[in-house]
C-alpha cells in the first residue's frame, strides 16, 4: 500500500473535465496530509498530451486503449481498476458526476475497497480516513470514519475550487498496461451533443433564478429585466422548466446544473432540498420570498421578505440607474 492519493481524471472526446480540476486541488490537500503523490489517473486512447494539463499532479498514470477512445463505462471501469490496482493508492477520488457515479461502484467492487459517495470533504485525521457525505438531496450531512486501507471517494463537483487544481506542467508518466477490453457489453454507437444555442449558466457570474412564484410565462420579463440590468442570466427552479417556459438549459438543481455563479438571486424559489443542491455553492445568495419560512433563507446571505412583483421593479430601475 502507498500513501498516494489517486484522482481519477475526467475526459471526453480528449477535453479534460473542469470537475478533474477540482478533484485535483483536493487530491493535493489530501497528498500533503498523507505524505504521498498526487497521482492523476488519464485513461483514453491517444491521451497523453493531455497530462500536461494536470501539472497539479506529481505523477500521471496514463492507460491507453482504442477501445477508449470513446467514454463507454465498462471500457472504462476495467482501465481505471487496472490503474488503481496497481498504484495501490491510499484514496481514490472521482467526481460525482454521471461519468463519475458510472463507474464509482464498479471500481468498489472490481477492487473490494469502500465506496464513500456524494463527499463534500475527505481528510485524514491522525492517518485514518474521514469522509462527509451530503445524502438524501442535502437533508442529512453524514461523517464517516472509513475503515481499511483504501477507499474510493465520489466527491461533489463544487466542493473545491477548480483553478487551484488547474496547473500546466510536465508531470512524470507512469504507463500503465490496459486490460483486456475485447468482448466489451457495452458498444460507443454515436455521441449526442446537447442543444447549442442558448446560454451555458454553469459559466455565468450573475444568475437570476426565477421560481414558481412568477405565476405566469407572461411574467419572466420581469425577472429577466433584472438579470439584464446586472449583466448576468436568466436560470430557473424546475417547475418553470417542466411547464415550458424556459429549456432546460436554465434549470438549477439536482436534475439541472450545478451553477456557482458570483451572485445567484434567487426569485420566488422556495428552496427544495433538490434546488438548493445546485446553487449553494454561489459566492452570495440573494432570496425574496413572500414567505418568510421558505427554506431558501436557509442558505441565503440577504434575504427579502416581500412580493416580487414590488421589489423586482425597483431594484431594476435602481441597478440600471447605477449603471
Ligand atoms: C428527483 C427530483 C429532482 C428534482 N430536481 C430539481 C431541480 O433540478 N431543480 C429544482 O429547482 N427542483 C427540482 N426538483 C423539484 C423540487 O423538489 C421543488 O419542487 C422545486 O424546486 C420547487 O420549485 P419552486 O421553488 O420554483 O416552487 P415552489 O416550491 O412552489 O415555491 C414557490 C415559492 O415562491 C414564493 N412566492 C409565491 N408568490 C410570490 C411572490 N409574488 N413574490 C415572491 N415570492 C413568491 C412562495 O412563497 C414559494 O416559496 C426535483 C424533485 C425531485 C423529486
Amino acid at each position: 500500500m502507498s500513501n498516494d492519493v489517486a484522482v481519477v481524471v475526467e475526459q471526453l472526446e480528449g477535453t479534460l473535465a473542469e470537475v478533474s480540476f477540482e478533484m485535483l486541488a483536493k487530491g493535493r490537500e489530501l497528498a500533503t496530509a498523507s505524505g504521498g503523490r498526487l497521482v492523476a489517473v488519464l485513461a483514453g486512447h491517444e491521451v497523453r498530451p493531455l497530462a500536461a494539463e494536470l501539472g497539479a499532479a506529481d505523477a500521471v498514470a496514463v492507460i491507453e486503449h482504442e477501445a477508449l477512445a470513446h467514454y463507454t463505462p465498462e471500457a472504462s471501469e476495467r482501465a481505471v481498476a487496472e490503474a488503481l490496482r496497481a498504484l495501490e493508492p491510499r484514496v481514490a477520488l472521482v467526481a460525482s458526476t454521471s461519468m463519475g457515479l458510472d463507474q464509482a461502484g464498479g471500481l468498489s467492487v472490481a477492487l473490494g475497497w469502500p465506496l464513500c459517495a456524494y463527499c463534500t470533504d475527505v481528510r485524514l485525521d491522525e492517518g485514518r480516513l474521514v469522509a462527509v457525505s451530503r445524502i438524501y438531496g442535502g437533508k442529512l450531512v453524514a461523517e464517516a470514519q472509513v475503515d481499511g486501507d483504501r477507499a474510493i471517494c465520489a466527491m461533489l463537483p463544487g466542493v473545491a475550487a477548480a483553478a487551484a487544481g488547474r496547473v500546466s506542467g510536465s508531470p512524470a508518466l507512469q504507463e500503465i498496461a490496459a486490460p483486456a477490453l475485447d468482448s466489451l457489453r457495452v458498444r460507443f454507437r454515436r455521441l449526442i451533443q446537447p442543444e447549442s444555442g442558448d446560454v451555458d449558466i454553469t459559466r455565468e457570474s450573475i444568475l437570476v433564478s426565477v421560481g414558481r412564484g412568477i405565476q405566469s410565462q407572461d411574467n419572466i420579463p420581469v425577472v429577466e429585466a433584472l438579470a439584464q440590468a446586472l449583466g448576468g442570466a436568466l436560470s430557473a427552479s424546475r417547475p418553470i422548466v417542466d411547464q415550458g417556459w424556459l429549456p432546460k438549459t436554465r434549470q438549477v438543481g439536482k436534475s439541472g446544473m450545478s451553477v456557482k455563479p458570483k451572485l445567484y438571486v434567487a426569485v420566488g424559489i422556495s428552496g427544495a432540498p433538490e434546488h438548493i443542491e445546485g446553487m449553494r455553492g454561489a459566492e452570495l445568495i440573494v432570496a425574496i420570498n413572500t414567505d418568510p419560512n421558505a427554506p431558501i433563507f436557509g442558505v441565503a446571505h440577504f434575504g427579502v421578505v416581500s412580493d416580487l412583483f414590488d421589489v423586482l421593479p425597483l431594484l431594476t430601475e435602481k441597478v440600471k440607474s447605477r449603471a
